[in-house]
This record gives structure tokens, C-alpha cells and sequence, in this order.
């Protein structure tokens, strides 16, 4: 057994990989790997940011 998990970006909760629709909150996934490159450019924004202000 080897089930990958995903994070909700709307809830921050680990669902599974497969699922399109976070059981727990409604989010929709748009596509798996799109929303891990989202997640990396949010955080290197959000960063960026930061250091600016
Ligand atoms: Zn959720």
C-alpha cells in the first residue's frame, strides 16, 4: 500500500492524491501537478514579498 496524499490549499488538510474534491472542505483540484508548481511560486512570491516590505 502505497497511497500518495495531497494538501488542500483551501483547508490545509492531507487528502488523498487521487481525489479531485477535498472531502472535507468542497475544493476542487484543478491538476496535481499544477497545483504543486502554484504552491511553489506562491511561497517564493509570498517570500519575496516579505523581504521587500
Ligand atoms: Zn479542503
Amino acid at each position: 500500500m502505497s497511497e500518495k496524499k495531497q494538501e488542500c490549499p483551501s483547508c490545509a488538510m492531507m487528502v488523498d492524491a487521487k481525489a479531485e474534491i477535498c472531502p472535507i472542505c468542497g475544493y476542487e483540484f484543478p491538476k496535481q501537478k499544477l497545483s504543486i508548481i502554484l504552491g511553489v511560486w506562491l511561497l517564493i512570491i509570498l517570500m519575496l514579498a516579505w523581504a521587500f516590505l
